[in-house]
């Protein structure tokens, strides 16, 4: 018998709708069946629901563009009627529902991030499905998380998820395009996501949702760094949540790595927003990858953007790849200012000594 886990359940517009531009309920109704099958087994169950803009365009009855305020207003027409759609299946079962809609803003701040985790936790324990969206009504392009997918890598990190479950109108990741070559074939498992990866996920393969095999891939990243274990499969699939949960895995499978024991390092890795980069170099990288080393000053190159002591910043390599990300204890000018110098040269160059750690070990998480 498995141990009770907590499941966080991805589903997208084109699952919802089954390719259609309308809601297809009969289907609901059977993702919802499987769910409360898993909530029986002594599971938790999240989702992370899509099909507000679908919803809102099958209720106008009018035609209406693709602009971002248009899919804003047609989000705040949907929204309501997906819930209410929820409420009333998970009825069925005698489950409540308890709506989230985020932002970027919400995990971006560290104190709103712990809110955001609490509400979900209460929810949770009392025997609640937490149904949770984007707030596309509200989110400009500066706080939005933009995907679903990757919303839902960041609630399953909130939720100290044991699994997420991408289902969406494919059946996985394939070793190429199987809409346009015959031989292309469902890769099983995942150990290592690499740019040969990266480039077979491509694009966004529907025009109905946001994300696409890319923003899966991304979002799959993320999850298993924070110790999830990420499977993408096809959400019209029979049984295909039960699976998920069974030896009879459908999909591509995500293995998890091993999570950063640390809450902060956990919200680091929930995203918040970057303010600017630091180029480091091989040796640096080095040190910070093999010897768990914190980051000197010798071992930056560059500063782009401009952030202040505290902020979030990514540390690059010379091709642009992240290495880490994490808080820094300098601002982009003083950075600049002590690029290369050694630690007991720290003092004179900047007229105060606040230490040789750029970024603290503690304050960083490996990409
Ligand atoms: N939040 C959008 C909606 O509910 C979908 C975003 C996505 O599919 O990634 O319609």
């Amino acid at each position: 018998m498995q141990r009770e886990q907590v499941i966080v359940v991805k589903l997208g517009t084109s699952v919802l709708t089954g390719g259609t531009d309308k809601l297809d309920k009969a289907h609901m109704v059977e993702l919802v069946r499987q769910c409360c099958e898993l909530k029986k087994q002594g599971h938790h169950v999240i989702l992370v629901s899509s099909g507000a803009v679908a919803a809102g365009r099958e209720q106008l009855l009018k035609p209406c563009g693709r602009s971002l305020i248009d899919k804003q207003m047609l989000a705040a027409i949907g929204q309501g009627q997906l819930i209410h759609i929820w409420q009333s299946l998970f009825a069925l079962y005698g489950v409540n529902v308890g709506q989230m809609l985020l932002t970027r803003a919400d995990v971006d701040d560290r104190e709103r991030y712990l809110n955001a985790r609490d509400t979900l936790n209460a929810l949770l324990n009392y025997d609640v499905v937490p149904i949770i969206n984007e707030n596309d009504a509200v989110a400009t392009s500066e706080i939005k998380v933009g995907d679903n997918d990757n919303l839902s890598a960041l609630v399953a990190i909130l939720a100290n998820a044991n699994k997420l479950l991408l289902l969406t109108d494919q059946e996985g990741l394939f070793t190429s395009d199987p809409r346009t070559n015959a031989d292309a074939t469902l890769i099983g498992e995942v150990t290592h996501i690499n740019d040969e990866l990266r480039q077979l996920a491509g694009g966004s393969g529907t025009n109905l949702g946001t994300g696409g095999m890319a923003t899966k891939l991304q979002a799959a990243d993320i999850a298993r760094r924070a110790g999830v274990e990420v499977i993408i499969a096809k959400g019209a699939g029979k049984n295909v949540i039960l699976k998920c949960m069974s030896d009879e895995l459908p999909g591509t499978r995500f293995l998890k790595l091993t999570a950063p024991k640390d809450g902060r390092k956990k919200w680091l890795l929930a995203g918040p927003k970057s303010t600017g980069q630091i180029v480091i170099d091989a040796g640096a990288i080095s040190a910070l990858q093999d010897k768990g080393a914190s980051l000197l000053a010798k071992g930056v190159t560059n500063a782009f953007g401009r952030f202040e002591r505290g902020d979030l910043i990514d540390l690059i390599d010379t091709k642009n790849q992240v290495i880490a990300r994490g808080l820094t204890r300098f601002s982009s000018t003083e950075v600049n200012k002590i690029k290369g110098a050694h630690s007991n040269q720290i003092g004179e160059l900047l007229e105060y000594d606040s230490g040789a750690e750029v970024l603290h070990r503690d304050d960083l998480v490996l990409l």
